[in-house]
């Protein structure tokens, strides 16, 4: 049985569990063996026995909970893991932490929280980060989606995963869903690719399940995207995604932010400036700045090894982070960060 209840959870299995016994004792009462006015002689009960054939009946009708590959992940972000990014920290405690830990407040002051925001900004500048720090701090579960993901994944079934998406997180809420490349399932109509109308259909699952949620039902969804000018507009009116944040590329506080979050485990030696390799780093995303944290203290690693013969711990020095910025180029050029400075700037007219 338990080969055969891939994807129950423990609350499908007592269920399960129930219903073949109440298999059972149907097919008991059908036998004629008893009537049902009179106490059941002991020798008569012994025979009422749950067999694998109830379990399989039962499985009929309890069906598992989880399709195949939703994951339901707790995650260890904390606010104070982001390095810059305070507006869109404070928008995000506002819109999704105190509503899922003080929903009584929101109630009782008529504030309807949004059910959808939408992060956008260049890759790796810590959308996936804020939307994990979202629930950790507010204790939420957290499910997240890749949009390119859903149509790769579940071929032929993306309407039933979104669906069971949903589900999903009102059973397990308080829950953040993440719609990460949303941009791939949910493109404007002149953007889409294939002919056959799954992605209408997928756009359209998605929009009926987010107008489904109840206020204050503990579900929120969040999505990134990278490309918000070539999403489908539906998605943004008023009770979907109507809550834009704009997630900039790191200016040089946030740099310096970012290069001390990735340097908190590090042993530094004295010489190592990270104002001035803040400064240095125009350009440089969230993840490219973790990318040369880590070359420099490998950089360090191999210097050690060639000394001792083997891997030992050392110091990072600040020749070593001068090698890693020559390793790790910057993401950015001025012109993207221009080019999504003035998206953003287009978008906040739209909504
Ligand atoms: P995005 O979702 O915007 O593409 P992620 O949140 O996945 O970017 O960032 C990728 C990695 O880069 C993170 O796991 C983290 O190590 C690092 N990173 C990005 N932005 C930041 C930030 N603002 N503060 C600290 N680390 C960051």
């Amino acid at each position: 049985i338990a080969e055969m209840t891939h994807g129950y959870t423990g609350a499908d299995l007592a269920a399960l569990a129930k219903e073949a016994a109440m298999s059972a004792l149907r097919r008991f009462i059908k036998s004629g063996k008893i009537d049902l006015n009179k106490p059941i002689p002991a020798e008569v009960l012994k025979e009422l026995k749950v067999t694998m054939a109830d379990f399989l009946e039962a499985m009929k009708y309890i069906q598992p909970s989880l399709i195949r590959e939703i994951y339901i992940e707790v995650p260890e972000v904390h606010w104070d893991d982001i390095g810059g990014l305070e507006e869109a920290k404070q928008q995000l405690r506002e819109a999704v932490e105190w509503p899922l830990k003080y929903p009584e407040v929101f109630e009782q002051m008529g504030i309807r929280p949004p059910k959808g925001i939408l992060l956008f900004g260049p890759p790796g500048t810590g959308k996936t980060l804020l939307a994990k720090a979202a629930a950790t701090e507010s204790g939420a579960n957290f499910i997240a989606v890749r949009g390119p993901e859903v149509l790769s994944k579940w071929v032929g079934e993306s309407e039933k995963a979104i669906r069971q998406i949903f589900r999903r997180a009102r059973q397990v809420a308080p829950t953040i869903i993440f719609f990460d490349e949303i941009d791939a399932i949910a493109p404007a109509r002149g953007m889409r690719h294939d002919t056959s109308g799954v992605t209408d259909r997928i756009v359209n699952q998605l929009l009926t399940e987010m107008d489904g949620i109840e206020p204050l039902q503990h579900v929120v969804v969040i999505a990134a995207t990278n490309r918000p000018d070539i999403l489908d507009p539906a998605l943004l009116r008023p009770g979907r995604f109507d809550r834009l944040i704009y997630v900039p590329p790191p200016d040089k506080k946030a740099r310096l932010e970012i290069l001390r979050i990735h340097t908190r485990k590090m042993p530094l030696a004295d010489d190592v400036d990270l104002e001035k390799i803040a400064e240095k780093t125009e350009g440089y995303t969230g993840a490219d700045l973790e990318a040369v944290c880590r070359e420099a203290a490998m950089i360090a690693v191999r210097e050690a090894f060639k000394k001792n013969k083997k891997p030992t711990t050392t110091v990072v020095k600040m020749e070593h982070f001068e090698k890693a910025l020559k390793a790790v180029q910057p993401s950015l050029t001025p012109e993207d960060i221009r080019r999504y400075e003035r998206l953003a700037r287009e978008l906040k007219r739209m909504v």
